[in-house]
């Protein structure tokens, strides 16, 4: 066996990891519920109270970028200890969209593919590829 073949089997092992860890949305979905109603958060969850907790999120993460200069931006993926404050924003993010998509029995993978169609037809990749300008009208 030579090195080519360890690190195919490397691979292997990790896709196979990878795959066990792997969430789909709706158990996802069902895990974030889960964590509401758990805690009896539900009468909290409310759209505007969650559609804030979205932006003050969201907020949080861009609290993490301020001030930070162009080659601090760069390196940015190379510095571990920012990268994993970006993870839990992120999640923080992501994990209120989800429960404001619970709320409002809003299937998220259908409105993202209905948004990005609508995106499509907005910026035709003909006459957007590579540069951005604000459609007219
Ligand atoms: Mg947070």
């Amino acid at each position: 066996m030579d090195i080519a073949d360890d690190e195919t089997i490397g691979s292997e092992e990790q896709a196979e990891r990878e795959r066990e860890e792997y969430v789909d949305f709706d158990s996802l979905k069902e895990k974030v519920r889960h964590f509401v109603r758990e805690r009896d958060w539900e009468k909290y969850h409310n759209p505007k109270d969650i559609a804030i907790s979205i932006a003050v999120e969201a907020g949080e993460l861009l609290e993490i970028f301020q001030w930070m200069q162009p080659d601090e931006l760069a390196k940015v993926k190379d510095n571990e200890q920012v990268v994993e404050k970006i993870r839990g924003e992120l999640a923080d993010v992501i994990n209120h969209c989800i429960s404001l998509a619970n709320n409002l029995d809003l299937d998220i993978p259908t409105l993202v593919v209905d948004k990005l169609k609508k995106a499509e037809k907005k910026y035709p990749k003909e006459q957007f590829m590579g540069v951005w300008q604000k459609p007219e009208g």
